[in-house]
């Protein structure tokens, strides 16, 4: 272990701050293992029962550096609301919802109620008759709440402002003034803002009472023998991703970061089942085994460590080439200590970090505050994975032709087969290697391609726009509208990766996409489920709401100006097949095996 590592050797606990009992229970259920920055200084501010004006963005923990305090002194027994948030989006406030509802550790007896416009007033009504605990709500909703006398806040002891600045770019700033005034005196107010402009100052003189400043952004530097890249990748497909990284990279020892440990658990064992020797460390794990496996590390007996980062502190061992954060972390010294494990001893190290699409604002804060940027990859292709592995499969024969006198034995025994069964030497050859490949396919299949975050050819496009049928590899298509264009600067591989994301679609199921100056046109499945139709309704592009809904004619259907637009897909499976020239599984013809790179034959083991 070195000792340069700028994290703490006895990192502040969720106990330490003031947090007890069944709030602790469920965050050790989340798997949080230590507080985030803006945690550790808000949490016991507010439990203190101080008002705070934190500076802080999305991806810092601030959900719950506010939702825990508020649910840590929540009084069960009222039934007036205790706890108001207001958010500027319906997004946001199911999110926040969400968020309480898991550190309340889904607790039937904590009740927690979403107020948004667009949805019926019939439930939230009845729901704040039976009593609520906490309300998380946008402004313009729960102000006709007020309006209508239908919301009771005269108990209310906690009000949160989250994303305020953003509330007040979109307008809310005379209905989150009169809700501060309409509610008692004696509350405590959190606000919490990604910036800080004159009006949100004004309104923190206004109406909270000498309130603690919190700012969690710092300035810190990553060592320049690090190549940094990273990856949009949702959730689902982080586990893909990785293993296509993991074949493709030519790493020694790699440490893949997740957030919580119960995940570093959980992808240790995805891995080994994939065949790679992989253990997890996280802060349960004891010191003596821990010490184990970085030993085993050290010597190559494991070459993944899914680590978090308590567990990774001031790990030092120089056969790490790569750490890939498979989870961003929740604040940039946190960044700046993971990618600080590889590059040792002044040799190049990589970093590749998993950014979903949501948290592409995260991403631009680490660089901000790293003052680098980081490189786009893509999730490497079938084509590339398959080329890695015909190349590995060369370097296995070479391998083994070097071994003369095991060769040497079997020589004899192949020599005669050949001369009694009267088969090309080739042919047995081949038959050893399905001998030796066993069941599982030595090639992957192109058509296991995912949806890539990319634009297609033109060729393939001018081919697309003959589409007269207009059929997604799921049945008939329609063109659907969304709210985001040219004007947001919006690009086709956000639009699909968003929707292909949150709306459980693939490649296949992407027709035409046009791009107009204030909304765009997106051929879609005609049949989405509600549930998905619902999701997609809430998804954000580069933070604008996405609002997805079929689209009523306005725009042309076919042909003409639609003509432009650029088209994913490829109608399908079949169609990505024969723009590959029909290749089947296994088939290597055409596969660029290109320039031979030196590497060892390894993993996966079987
Ligand atoms: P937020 O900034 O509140 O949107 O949180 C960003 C992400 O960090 C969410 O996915 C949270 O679940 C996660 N998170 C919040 N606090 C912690 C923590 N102390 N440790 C690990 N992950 C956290």
């Amino acid at each position: 272990m070195s000792d340069d590592e700028p994290l703490d050797e006895n990192p502040t606990t969720f106990a330490d701050l003031g947090l007890s009992g069944t709030v602790l229970k469920a965050l050790s259920a989340v798997g949080y293992e230590r507080p985030s920055a803006i945690q550790e200084a808000t949490i016991p501010t507010l439990l203190g029962g101080r008002d705070v004006v934190g500076l802080a963005q999305t991806g810092t923990g601030k959900t719950a550096a506010f939702a825990l305090p508020i649910l840590e002194r929540l009084d069960k027994g009222q039934k007036q609301p205790q706890a108001l948030v207001l958010a500027p989006t319906r997004e946001l406030a199911l999110q926040v919802c969400e968020a309480f509802e898991q550190y309340a550790g889904h607790s039937k007896s904590v009740h927690i109620l979403p107020v948004y416009g667009g949805q019926g007033y019939g439930v939230q009504l009845s729901a704040l008759r039976r009593g609520v605990h906490v309300v998380v709500g946008t402004p313009g909703r729960i102000m006709d709440h007020l309006d209508r006398g239908t919301l009771d806040l005269s108990e209310l002891k906690y009000l949160v402002l989250d994303e305020a600045d953003e509330m007040l770019k979109m307008g809310f700033a005379e209905d989150v003034e009169t809700i501060l005034a309409a509610t008692p005196e004696d509350k405590q107010v959190a606000m919490f803002s990604a910036t800080m402009p004159a009006q949100i100052r004004r309104l923190s003189a206004k109406y909270l009472r000498d309130p603690q400043e919190i700012a969690v952004r710092k300035t810190t530097t990553t060592a320049s023998n690090v190549t940094q890249r990273y990856l949009i990748a949702s959730y689902p497909q982080k586990v893909d991703a990785l293993t296509r990284i993991l074949e493709v990279e030519n790493f020694d020892a790699m440490i893949v970061f997740t957030r919580t440990k119960n995940e570093t658990e959980t992808l240790a064992e995805r891995l080994r089942a994939r065949g790679y020797a992989a253990a997890a460390i996280n802060g349960d794990v004891q010191q003596a085994q821990r010490e184990r496996t970085v030993k085993q590390l050290k010597d190559g007996k494991l070459d993944i460590l899914v680590a978090t980062d308590v567990a990774a502190r001031g790990l030092d061992v120089e056969r790490i080439t790569h750490v890939v954060n498979y989870d961003l972390p929740i604040d940039t010294e946190s960044y700046v200590h993971r990618i600080g494990r590889t590059g040792r001893a002044g040799r190049s190290g990589d970093a590749i970090s998993f950014v979903t699409p949501r948290e592409r604002r995260t991403l631009s804060s680490i660089e901000r505050a790293t003052k680098q940027s980081l490189t786009q990859m893509h999730l490497p292709s079938v084509d590339e994975v398959n080329a890695t592995r015909l190349s590995r499969f060369d370097d296995a024969i070479t391998a083994a032709l070097g071994n003369t006198a095991r060769i040497d034995r079997f020589r004899d025994i192949i020599a005669h087969y050949v001369t009694h069964h009267d088969v090309p030497e080739a042919d047995v050859a081949a038959a050893l290697a399905v001998v030796a490949q066993g069941e599982t396919p030595l090639l992957l299949d192109p058509a296991d391609e995912p949806v890539r975050e990319e634009f297609r050819g033109p060729k393939a496009q001018s081919r697309d726009r003959d589409s007269r049928d207009r059929r997604g590899s799921s049945g008939p298509l329609r063109t659907y509208r969304i709210a985001v264009g040219k004007r947001h600067k919006v690009e086709p591989r956000q639009i699909v990766g968003a929707i292909a994301n949150e709306g459980g679609l693939s490649r296949g199921d992407f027709g035409q996409i046009k791009i107009l100056p204030g909304f765009s046109l997106v051929d879609l499945p005609a049949e989405i489920p509600a549930d998905a139709l619902k999701r997609l309704e809430r998804t954000r592009i580069s933070g604008i709401l996405i609002e997805l809904q079929p689209d009523e004619g306005r725009a042309p259907r076919s042909g003409g100006p639609r003509s432009s637009g650029s088209r994913y897909g490829g109608g399908g499976r079949d169609g990505g097949r024969s723009e590959r020239g029909g290749r089947g599984r296994n088939d290597s013809a055409g596969y660029d095996r290109g320039p031979r790179k030196p590497r060892k034959p390894r993993t996966p083991r079987d």
